[in-house]
């Protein structure tokens, strides 16, 4: 590819009043720098998406928009979430660039790795992810219970980039694919992988937020962490057909371990009948409640309403048929 490539560099901000002149101008800066060089168009973009802040965020991003031109602003009304927020400004900006890259507003990925994404890309790649390298400036909480998640989501089937978050390139075409995902529950980096395009890591060292406090509390985390599970994994719903099961063999074993008791005139009355039931109605409850599951797997699927293919090339040469 010999054109400069347009890219929209986008950035979901929640109250991020404290970063966002900082933010800016080193991206402004990475910015002018990858056009001398020829790399990226001059209607490339910075694309800040305001997600209902609550303090001066929208004022400091419509200020910048109107200094700079290479800065762009999308102002959500009011607070979508950070998934909806980014999943918002891709869309919108999905048909004004050839590719866009997402990024936190607080720095805290090294955008110096910018350039080698868009030269991924250059290269063939639809999807370029930013992967870190290594942890060290997160707490040890977090790191532990980042590591946890990844494990556990693999665990449950979903495919993931280990160490991957939101920051991450993706072709005009994989927006394009992604756009076909309609569904509500958002888990944008469980969502890229299935789009299924050639795709590529580039490595990093994460920083620290530089300024502002983080936007994701103990809370919100355990509960991305949980939706992220929810989202794309029936794997916990088998887990109840396979205790079912276990629980079923389990009530052979006790009735007949019950009934050599009771004959060998070991038991009280009344206690053989009530091991057997109990073991017994347990596992059958199990094991319906585990059925019911898959039929709700079903339907959790269906609803959904995800592309059943994503078409990465269709080659067809109808000259060759006038020939004939
Ligand atoms: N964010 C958002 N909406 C929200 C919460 C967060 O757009 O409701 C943005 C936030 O401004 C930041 C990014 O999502 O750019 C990631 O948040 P943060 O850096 O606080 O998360 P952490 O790095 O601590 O996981
Ligand atoms: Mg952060």
């Amino acid at each position: 590819m010999d054109k400069p490539v347009k890219l929209y560099i986008v950035v979901p901000c929640y109250n991020e009043e404290a970063v966002l002149n900082e933010t800016s101008r080193q991206m402004l800066e990475l910015m002018r720098d990858m056009r001398a060089r020829g790399l990226v168009s001059s209607q490339s973009r910075i694309c800040f998406v305001d997600d209902g802040s609550k303090d001066d965020t929208w004022r400091i991003i419509d200020r910048l928009t109107k200094e700079h031109s290479e800065i762009a602003g999308i102002k959500l009304a009011c607070n979508a979430g950070h998934q909806n927020a980014l999943f918002g400004g891709l869309m919108t900006i999905r048909h004004d660039c050839d590719c866009a890259i997402s990024i936190d507003a607080d720095l805290q990925d090294d955008i110096r790795v910018i350039p080698e994404m868009v030269q991924n890309f250059i290269d063939g790649c639809d999807v370029v992810y930013g992967v870190r390298n290594r942890r060290d400036t997160d707490t040890f909480f977090k790191r532990t219970t980042a590591v946890a998640f990844y494990k556990l989501m693999h665990i449950m089937g979903v495919k993931i980039v280990f160490n991957h978050a939101d920051y991450r390139l993706m072709s005009a075409r994989a927006l394009e694919a992604l756009s076909q995902f309609p569904e509500r529950n958002l888990f944008l980096r469980g969502m890229a992988p299935l789009v299924g395009y050639k795709s590529s890591c580039v490595y990093y060292d994460r920083n620290e937020r530089f300024a502002g406090e983080s936007k994701y509390p103990l809370k919100k985390m355990l509960s991305f962490a949980f939706d992220g599970i929810t989202s794309f994994s029936v794997t916990p719903i088998r887990l109840i057909s396979s205790l079912g099961a276990l629980v079923c063999i389990i009530a052979v074993i006790m009735a007949i371990y019950t009934l050599v008791e009771k004959f060998c005139g070991n038991t009280d009355a009344g206690w053989a009948s009530m091991m057997m039931s109990i073991w017994f109605i347990g596992g059958v409850q199990l094991l319906s409640v585990g059925l019911i599951g898959e039929y709700v797997g079903k339907l959790y699927k269906e609803v959904k309403r995800r592309p059943r293919f994503i078409i990465e090339a269709y080659v067809n040469n109808k000259e060759d048929d006038q020939n004939v």
